[in-house]
């Protein structure tokens, strides 16, 4: 019972907190479902008494306390005879409908509303959540909550609700039967609380599975994922085949734990019957045999009795699914505490438009303690300025254009936009002025007009400016080529398309957007010289429109943009133009040798 409230309690805080009063009314309905229930049966015991002799009048005696009922109808002026026993029971069972269907179409509507919650709050805190906490968080995890275990949390308020009901029918059960034979109504809950002893330590067997099943679900989600997107390269490399058998155990695992589960609900559904049936026969033994009561004192007691044992019964299988439910309820309030901890807390002021430079002082960056990444970067840009980024691989050139798009918060220095720190910035107002072409273009399963104006409506002046980006971007002409020119589709991760082609189309949905800023981040793989060429054509034709920051790989590509950063360790090594830099940065010529083999 301790148990019972330890685990209804802090979840009843959670739905209460999601639900507020409309707890209340599930409770409210409930209690008059329950009591319209017992008024109905109340009627059977005068009901029965007419049966064996119909010419007499019902007596209250047997009813215990409850002889308030008949005495009631008696005060009205009504001649408790067949036909006004039958009919008031009617009366009684008609309302209970009522209730019945209030009770049921109530909780139907708040559990859509409940769960709609939910998942309005979580896309709300996702989309609030840090970048610098994103990185650290398993993506696997992050889909397996919003999407999978949503439905399980539905699942654990559907169970819950039909828990509380229960709860409530037993108790009012449970206080009807006191009223009828408080004697009889005492022993049976004697009986019951011993029996619960028996169940208590089934349950937590099966909330420990509970619990584990799910983290374990999780990363099996995980690997799922990751297999899917590394597809390719398990494919050719026939890595797929010991990958799937790791996956395999994964799936055994799971089922393991899901049998285990299955087998302790069988027990405990084998031995409830049983059991309360035999605890109400000893009661009634006693009564009879030690107490020496007679049996028509505790007939309308036992008839309770008995419907608070069918409700019972439905507590407790609706309390055991929920148990299995209860994991995912734990994991979806510590998933939302964990978004909404770490979310962005940007600043007010609303960023309008780039007018004069960015400004790095001294900035600093550490993902862990003691392992600086950035050091000392100092470093002005200004508007329409091109610069690109050079360093070998891990110099720190990604994370500083993630602390300049504002992305992520620079540990110590200043960082201005026109002379405002970037801090007080509504940062989404900012970044809304930047496009960002990363390593991997985005491309998504969706037409070419789609892809560019992301979901724009498709009329004449989004149309203009749509060929516009396209012919920016060097891409037009490829697009009037199709049969179904900008309604063509571009397939699942723009698989019919080249590497240069999806560059292209990254830099086009960039432009349409009319940004201050250009950030390009270039595949560190080696580029296929087509899309090579793609890029530095970009970046020519741009040059001196926006202001731009391009993280190069292939030096080619950035031969004519004003300023090259070189980067190493962490710290800036040196700045110029290209030709300045091979004349005065040994890093850079040696780059620059490096790819010219
Ligand atoms: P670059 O883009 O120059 O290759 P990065 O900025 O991506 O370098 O990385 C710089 C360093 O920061 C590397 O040593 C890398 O291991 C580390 N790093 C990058 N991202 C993370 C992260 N999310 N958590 C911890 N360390 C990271
Ligand atoms: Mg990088």
């Amino acid at each position: 019972m301790k148990r019972l409230l330890k685990n209804f309690l802090p979840h009843l805080a959670y739905f209460y907190h999601h639900l507020r009063y409309r707890m209340s009314v599930l409770l409210i309905t409930s209690i008059f479902v329950g009591l319209l229930d017992g008024l109905g049966l109340t009627m059977f015991l005068p009901l029965l008494e007419l049966i064996a002799d119909p010419n007499a009048q019902a007596s209250s005696e047997k009813l215990g306390n409850l002889a308030f009922l008949l005495d009631g109808l008696r005060t009205l002026g009504l001649n408790l005879n067949l036909n006004v026993v039958l009919l008031t029971m009617l009366v009684f069972f008609i309302f209970k409908g009522i209730a019945t269907f209030f009770e049921r179409y109530m909780r139907v509507v708040y559990q859509q509303f409940f769960i709609a919650k939910i998942r309005l709050d979580n896309i709300q805190a996702l989309s609030n959540y840090s970048y610098n906490a994103f990185v650290h968080a398993d993506a696997g995890a992050i889909q397996n909550t919003m999407s999978g275990e949503v439905e399980r949390v539905m699942q654990a308020f559907r169970t819950y609700s039909t828990m509380l009901q229960q709860l409530v029918m037993i108790l009012t059960y449970a206080a009807l039967a006191f009223l009828a034979s408080p004697e009889f109504a005492v022993l049976i809950v004697i009986g019951g609380v011993f029996s619960n002893f028996l169940f208590s330590a089934l349950y937590r067997k099966t909330k420990i599975l509970s619990s584990e099943l799910v983290k374990r679900n999780h990363t099996f989600q995980g690997y799922i994922i990751q297999a899917v997107a590394f597809f390719k390269y398990l494919k050719a490399t026939a890595a797929m085949q010991g990958y799937s058998e790791f996956l395999r155990l994964k799936v055994l695992d799971i089922e393991a734990t899901n049998r285990k589960m299955g087998v302790l609900n069988s027990i405990m559904m084998g031995l409830r019957e049983p059991l309360m049936i035999g605890i109400v026969v000893s009661v009634i033994l006693i009564q009879v045999n030690v107490l020496g009561g007679g049996l028509s004192t505790i007939i309308l007691s036992l008839l309770f009795f008995y419907r608070g044992l069918t409700s019972l019964t439905a507590l407790q299988t609706s309390y055991n699914q929920f148990l299995g439910y209860s994991g995912s309820l734990d994991n979806m309030s510590s998933f939302f505490n964990e978004l909404v901890a770490h979310a962005n807390t940007p600043g007010r002021q609303p960023f309008t438009a780039f007018e004069h430079s960015l400004e790095l002082k001294n900035i600093g960056f550490s993902y862990q303690k003691n392992r600086p990444i950035l050091q000392a970067i100092n470093l002005t840009i200004e508007k329409n300025e091109s610069v690109a980024f050079v360093g070998e691989s891990g110099s720190g050139k990604t994370t500083l254009l993630n602390i300049i798009t504002g992305l992520i918060r620079p540990e110590s220095g200043v960082y201005l936009i026109d002379g405002l720190p970037v801090n007080d910035l509504d940062i989404q107002s900012l970044q809304k002025h930047i496009g960002y072409i990363t390593q991997d273009p985005v491309i998504f399963d969706d037409t070419f007009f789609n892809n560019v104006t992301f979901w724009a409506e498709h009329n004449k002046t989004n149309l203009g400016r749509f060929e516009d980006a396209l012919r920016k971007a060097h891409v037009l002409a490829f697009v009037h080529g199709l049969e179904h020119q900008e309604n063509t589709r571009l397939g699942n991760n723009g698989i019919s398309l080249s590497g240069g082609q999806k560059q292209r189309i990254s830099i086009a949905r960039e432009l349409y957007k009319q940004v201050d800023f250009l950030f390009m981040d270039e595949a560190t793989s080696a580029l296929d010289s087509e899309t090579e060429k793609a890029i530095q054509e970009n970046i020519d034709e741009l040059k001196g429109q926006y202001t731009m920051l391009i993280i190069a790989h292939r030096l080619s590509t950035i031969k004519n943009v004003d300023r090259v950063v070189v980067m190493k360790e962490g710290q800036i090594e040196n700045i110029g133009s290209y030709e300045e830099l091979l004349e005065k940065s040994h890093v850079f010529k040696r780059m620059v040798e490096l790819q010219e083999l």
